[in-house]
């Protein structure tokens, strides 16, 4: 078995099929964003360890299903008690591996996952069978799991957003092959070592590593997988949508975002202008954040200085000290794609108002956090996902407009509004084009609100019994009235 030590933390570098860790022929490199040097030779999974991992789920999948939610909630509460016992080792090789602040790792991204698994686990053990009467018989939805499930996921928060999707999958008695992200593979890996420590059955719960367009691409064809859940970007979307189509199997995307960020006259200024700043953490590299700041003509000068005030606060650096609050890109090549935005926003007569530039002076993946106004609605810095600490701003003249901006892009993921008034709360809230909409908040989720986005930003919802409903195939049972005892 091939174990590396990643931040003084034991983790292997294969995969976990049927319970067993499992090499591949072939390597990829994985590298940390804090110094983008190598931490890591993984197994570069193809068509054979993709065969190898559906069997495994196929073969677990009539028993897991079998044991019913309160089982199966036992063993998920296990694994989150042991996510809970081993935040320290995970925090640190997710932050090595991607970078994320080990502080906020520590104090609540890796916990979520703990609870993803509770909070799965519980409801799916308190669904209660809709019943009724019609046409002389008694009618029931029953949940059925629906089979071996493909979860695939992206690099940003790759711990938390694969225990996300993979809990309500579990949770509803499907079998699940995780492929994580290539560039982030690591902290999915040490989960296997809690899953195997939970006592999951073999082949309940499988890794595979890879590249996407290899074992992923293998994955989404294959036909003995009757779900598929993706989070990633539009563009992916589509190949693994492809792939679904031709084996007639239900895919949920939760993808791509470009929200807005609105800001009346009549909101908090400041609250807004900080929560503006703070769409720089993570170095952007967050779905849901507001990268369009859209702000009343009126406040524009008062908004401006506040925002440049708590931007200059913001500290980049070494994601483990406690001082950082932006960290570096994910890898040279995500770092060439933002800076490639910033500079055709220039060429295009846009205008960068802060930043634009590499920050090599820090380290060699670090990226300045950028203001950008436009030259028009239109440039391709406002209409396109950065992904990046690159923010636009814009101004509107009232609610009308400030809707139809925000409302102008192609995606829908989320937006947020900053408003006194509580009128204008739900007449923007309802308004705005967005799976989420939070009013003077950000970033605050009960789990079982359905999450998912519009237009681009996704297909499906996931959350809650949306995602319940989604790992399952829902029957109706009916029973002809007075025939059975
Ligand atoms: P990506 O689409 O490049 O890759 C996502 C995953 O898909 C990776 O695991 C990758 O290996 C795999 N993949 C790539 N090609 C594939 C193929 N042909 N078949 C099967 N799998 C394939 O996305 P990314 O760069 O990893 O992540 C960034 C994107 O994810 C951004 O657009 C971001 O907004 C989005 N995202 C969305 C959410 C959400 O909840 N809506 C959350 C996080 C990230």
């Amino acid at each position: 078995m091939t174990r590396v030590e990643v931040a003084g933390v034991e983790v292997s570098t294969e995969h976990f099929i049927g319970g067993e860790r499992a090499g591949s022929d072939t390597t990829f490199t994985d590298i940390s964003p804090i110094d983008a040097e190598p931490v890591a030779e993984v197994a570069r999974g193809g068509e054979r360890e993709a065969d190898l991992a559906v069997a495994a789920a196929q073969e677990a999948f009539p028993a897991w299903g079998a044991l019913g939610t309160a089982g199966r909630a036992e063993v998920m509460h296990r694994l989150a008690d042991l996510i809970d016992a081993n935040v320290e080792r995970l925090a640190a090789v997710e932050c090595a591996d991607m970078a994320m602040l080990l502080r906020s790792l520590r104090a609540r991204v890796i916990s979520r996952g703990a609870r993803n698994f509770r909070a799965y686990a519980d409801l799916a053990v308190a669904y209660e069978e809709r019943v009724w009467e019609s046409n002389g018989t008694r009618n029931r939805v029953v949940r059925r799991p629906s089979g071996p499930a493909v979860v695939i996921t992206p690099w940003n928060a790759p711990f938390m957003l694969s225990t996300w999707k993979t809990a309500p999958a579990l949770a509803a008695g499907c079998t699940v092959i995780l492929k994580p992200a290539e560039w982030s593979p690591l902290s999915c890996s040490l989960l296997c070592d809690l899953v195997a420590e939970a006592g999951f059955p073999p082949g309940v719960f499988n890794v595979v590593q890879g590249i996407g367009e290899e074992i992923g691409a293998a994955l989404t064809r294959h036909e003995g997988v009757r779900r598929i859940s993706f989070t990633g970007s539009p563009e992916t979307a589509v190949h693994i949508g492809t792939a679904a189509a031709r084996n007639i199997v239900p895919f949920t995307g939760e993808l791509g975002g470009k929200g807005p960020l609105l800001v009346f006259a009549d909101a908090d200024l400041e609250g807004a202008a900080r929560k503006a700043a703070g769409q720089y953490d993570d170095a952007g590299q967050v779905c849901l954040a507001g990268t369009r700041l859209l702000v009343e003509r009126s406040v524009e000068d008062a908004f401006l200085e506040l925002f440049h005030r708590f931007t200059d606060e913001h500290v980049l650096g070494d994601p483990r000290d406690d001082a950082t609050t932006v960290s570096p890109l994910i890898h040279a090549d995500h770092l060439e794609r933002v800076e490639g935005f910033v500079e055709r926003a220039r060429a295009n007569g846009d205008e960068i108002v802060r930043g634009g530039r590499r920050r090599e002076d820090v380290g060699p993946l670090f990226y300045d956090p950028t203001l950008v106004i436009p030259r028009s609605n239109d440039s391709e810095i406002v209409q396109r996902e950065v992904f990046g600490p690159v923010l636009t701003f814009q101004t509107f003249a009232d609610e009308q407009e400030a809707v139809a901006l925000a409302n102008s892009t192609r995606y829908g993921l989320s937006g947020i509004v900053y408003t006194g008034s509580e009128e204008r709360a739900e007449r923007v809230g309802r308004g705005v084009r967005a799976g989420t909409v939070w009013v003077n908040t950000f970033l605050v989720r009960d789990l079982t609100a359905p999450f998912g986005g519009v237009g681009i930003s996704g297909i499906g919802r996931e959350g809650g019994d949306y995602a319940l409903d989604f790992y399952s195939d829902l029957k109706t049972l009916q029973i002809l009235d007075g025939t059975t005892a």
